[in-house]
C-alpha cells in the first residue's frame, strides 16, 4: 500500500470544495417544498446569516440569493446595477475580470476595459487617469483573481472610487467568507459571491449583496427576467423566491454558515487558510519551485507555481490524483507551465501532512 494514500479525495481546486461531514450530512435532511413556510423560514435564516458574515455589511447592504453558480451572481449584479446609459470601468488582471467585460458586452452595456497583464497588479495610475478623463457610472473588478491567486488590494481602488464618485461592483466569488471585505469603507455598490467556495457549501446557490437604498428604490437596469436582483429582493423579504431555489444547496449552506460561525467567522477562516497555505508554499519552495506571482500578493487560499522543467502538468496531476489529491492547471496559456493548489474546504492537518509527502515524492527527483 502506498504510504501517502488516504481514504477520501481532497479537492485542491478553487471550488467546489471538500465538504465537511457536517455539511455533507445536511444534504440528507428531509425533502422540503420551497413554497412551504418551513422553507421560507430556513431561507430567512440563511439571508440573515449571509448579512452577518461581514457585520460591516449590515448597516447599508442587503443580500439576495439566486440559484446558479458564481457567474450567475456576477451576471445578476452587472445586469441589474451596471447602467445601460452609463459607462462601467472594468479593471481586469485575469479571467474573471475579463469575464465581467464579456458579461457587459453580452448585455449591451457600455464599458471600458482596462486590460492588465495576468501576472501584474492593477495599475492604479492608469485607473486614475481614466477616471480623470472620462465619466464612469461604476468600477467593476475582482477581489481575489482566482486565475493567479492574486488578492487585488481594494482599499486603494476604493479611495479613487470615492475621489471620483464612482462606486464599485465587486466580484468576491472566491474571497467572500475568508478575506477582508470592508463594506463600511470600500464604496461598494454591490458584491457577488457563491456558496461553494470559502463558505464551504455546495454549488447551486449564489448571492449578491447590494446597497440597501438601491434595492429599495433603484430602477433595475436588467434586460433579463431571471438575472434581476430587484424582483428577487422584494419577494425574498418573505423568505420565498420567485423561482424554484436549489433546496439542497440551501440545506448545505445553512449548515456551512453555522459551521463558519462556530469556527470563529471569516477572520478565523482566513487564519486557518494561511496556516495551510504557509505549509504548502514552504514545501514547494523547499522543492525548488518558483511561485507564479510575488508571494506577498497571494491570497490565503491559492498557491500558484511554475512547473519544474522535467514534469508536465498532466503527469503531476495524474500522479497526485492516484493519491486522491485533485489539483488545478495554470490559467489559460499557462496551463502547460504552471499549476494551482487551493486550500479551501475541509482540509485537516493529516491531509496537509499527506499532501506534503505526496509533493515530496513526486517533485523531489
Ligand atoms: C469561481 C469564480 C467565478 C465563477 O464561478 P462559477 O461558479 O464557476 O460560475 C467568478 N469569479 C471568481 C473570482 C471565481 O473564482
Amino acid at each position: 500500500m502506498n504510504l501517502t494514500a488516504q481514504s477520501r479525495p481532497i479537492l485542491l481546486n478553487p471550488g467546489p470544495v471538500t465538504l465537511s461531514e457536517r455539511v455533507r450530512s445536511a444534504l440528507m435532511r428531509e425533502d422540503q417544498c420551497h413554497r412551504e413556510k418551513s422553507f421560507a423560514h430556513l431561507m430567512r435564516k440563511i439571508l440573515d446569516s449571509l448579512d452577518r458574515v461581514y457585520p460591516s455589511s449590515l448597516s447599508n447592504h442587503r443580500v439576495v440569493t439566486l440559484t446558479g453558480s458564481g457567474t450567475a451572481a456576477v451576471e445578476t449584479m452587472l445586469s441589474s446595477l451596471a447602467m445601460n446609459n452609463g459607462n462601467t470601468l472594468v479593471l481586469a488582471n485575469g479571467i474573471y475580470g475579463e469575464r465581467m467585460a464579456k458579461i457587459l458586452k453580452t448585455h449591451e452595456k457600455p464599458y471600458t476595459l482596462l486590460q492588465g497583464d495576468w501576472l501584474e497588479p492593477i495599475d492604479l495610475d492608469q485607473v486614475e487617469s481614466l477616471l480623470k478623463t472620462k465619466e464612469f457610472s461604476a468600477i467593476a473588478t475582482v477581489h481575489h483573481e482566482t486565475t493567479t491567486g492574486r488578492l487585488n488590494p481594494i482599499a486603494p481602488i476604493a479611495a479613487l472610487s470615492k475621489k471620483y464618485h464612482t462606486p464599485i461592483l465587486l466580484d468576491a466569488v472566491s474571497s467572500f467568507g475568508a478575506e477582508e471585505i470592508n463594506f463600511a469603507d470600500w464604496n461598494l455598490l454591490s458584491v457577488a459571491a457563491t456558496a461553494n467556495k470559502c463558505l464551504h457549501g455546495i454549488p447551486g446557490l449564489a448571492f449578491v449583496l447590494a446597497d440597501k437604498t438601491i434595492l429599495e428604490t433603484g430602477t433595475t437596469q436588467s434586460k433579463t427576467l431571471y438575472l434581476d436582483l430587484f424582483p428577487s429582493y422584494t419577494t425574498q423579504k418573505t423568505g420565498f423566491s420567485p423561482f424554484t431555489p436549489c433546496t439542497y444547496a440551501a440545506f448545505a449552506l445553512d449548515e456551512a454558515l453555522m459551521e463558519l460561525a462556530d469556527q470563529g467567522g471569516w477572520l478565523a477562516r482566513r487564519e486557518s487558510y494561511y496556516h495551510r497555505a504557509r505549509q504548502i508554499r514552504q514545501t514547494l519552495s523547499e522543492l525548488g519551485l518558483t511561485p507564479l506571482i510575488e508571494a506577498q500578493a497571494m491570497s490565503s487560499m491559492i498557491s500558484s507555481y511554475k512547473l519544474p522543467k522535467n514534469l508536465s502538468y498532466q503527469e503531476l496531476h495524474d500522479q497526485m490524483l492516484e493519491r486522491k489529491f485533485v489539483i488545478y492547471a495554470g490559467p489559460g496559456n499557462l496551463s502547460q507551465t504552471a499549476f494551482r493548489i487551493c486550500n479551501m474546504g475541509d482540509i485537516q492537518d493529516q491531509d496537509l501532512h499527506n499532501l506534503k509527502r505526496c509533493l515530496q515524492d513526486i517533485l523531489s527527483n
